[in-house]
C-alpha cells in the first residue's frame, strides 16, 4: 500500500508542470527582504506582488539560476531586465492600487508587467521588439494572467484606445517626456520615468498631472537603463 501510494506520489509530481511547483520560493522570500525590504520599500502591495511574481519564468533559460540576483540580467536581444530594486522603487512610486489601470512602455520580460498586474485591475504593456513581446505574452499567459494586454508597437505614442491611465509606467531611457503619455495620463495621474541620453547618467522621474491638465516633475533616483527606441 505505501509503496503504490508513493508510485502516485511520484507520477503526480512529474505531471506538474515546473512553473506551478515554485521550487525558487524561497530565494524569491530572500530577495524580498534582503535586497527590497533592506532599502526601504515597504508598500505592502508592491513588496506581496514581487513575493508572488515567479521571476525565473519569465527570464531566459540561461538566468532562471540569476533570476533572483541584486542586478540586472540580459533578456535577448540587446535588452535587460531591471534589478529587482529598481522595479520594487518604480512600482511604489506609482501608489498602485485595486481598480486602477496601468500603461507600461517596454514588456522587455513581461516582470514589470507581472508585479503591477498582482495589484491593479489591468495593464497595458507595449513592446517595440516584436519577439521580446510575444515571448513575454506567452510567459504571462503560462502564469495564469489574464489583466495583461501587450501590443508591439513604439510606445512614444502610448496607446490612445484605453486612455487615460491612472498611472504610466516607462521601462526605458528617453531623452525627453514623450508628449503623448502625458496627455493620456489622467489628471491626479502618476508617471515613472528614466530620463537622459542612452548609456550616461539617467534620471528616474516622476511626473504628477494635476487638476486642468498641468503637470510637475520631481527627479527622484540616478538609473541606468537601456534606450527608448523610435520605430
Ligand atoms: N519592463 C521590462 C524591462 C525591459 S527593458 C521588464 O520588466 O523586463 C526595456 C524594454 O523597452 C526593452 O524590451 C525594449 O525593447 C523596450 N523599448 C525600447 N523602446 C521602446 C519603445 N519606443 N516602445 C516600446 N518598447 C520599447
Amino acid at each position: 500500500m505505501k509503496n503504490i501510494l508513493f508510485l502516485i506520489w511520484i507520477i503526480l509530481y512529474f505531471s506538474i508542470p515546473n512553473h506551478q511547483k515554485d521550487r525558487y520560493k524561497e530565494r524569491r522570500l530572500d530577495m524580498v527582504e534582503n535586497q527590497i525590504v533592506a532599502r526601504g520599500i515597504n508598500d505592502k502591495a508592491t513588496l506581496d506582488a514581487l513575493r508572488n511574481v515567479e521571476r525565473h519564468n519569465l527570464v531566459p533559460g540561461p538566468q532562471i539560476v540569476h533570476a533572483y540576483e541584486d542586478r540586472p540580467l540580459p533578456i535577448g536581444h540587446g535588452q535587460t531586465i531591471s534589478q529587482p530594486y529598481i522595479v520594487a522603487y518604480m512600482t511604489q512610486v506609482i501608489k498602485p492600487k485595486p481598480g486602477m489601470k496601468v500603461l507600461e512602455i517596454g514588456t522587455g520580460s513581461g516582470y514589470q508587467a507581472a508585479v503591477l498586474a498582482e495589484i491593479v485591475e489591468k495593464v497595458y504593456s507595449i513592446e517595440i521588439v516584436e519577439p521580446l513581446g510575444e515571448r513575454a505574452k506567452n510567459n504571462l499567459d503560462n502564469l495564469g494572467y489574464s489583466n495583461i494586454e501587450i501590443k508591439i508597437a513604439d510606445g512614444y505614442h502610448g496607446w490612445e484606445e484605453f486612455a487615460p491611465y491612472d498611472a504610466i509606467v516607462v521601462t526605458a531611457a528617453s531623452g525627453f517626456i514623450p508628449p503623448p503619455l502625458i496627455e493620456q495620463l489622467k489628471e491626479g495621474g502618476r508617471m515613472i520615468i528614466p530620463v537622459g541620453a542612452p548609456f550616461t547618467a539617467q534620471q528616474l522621474v516622476l511626473v504628477e498631472k494635476t487638476k486642468g491638465g498641468k503637470w510637475k516633475t520631481k527627479n527622484l533616483l540616478p538609473v541606468r537603463f537601456v534606450p527608448f527606441t523610435r520605430s
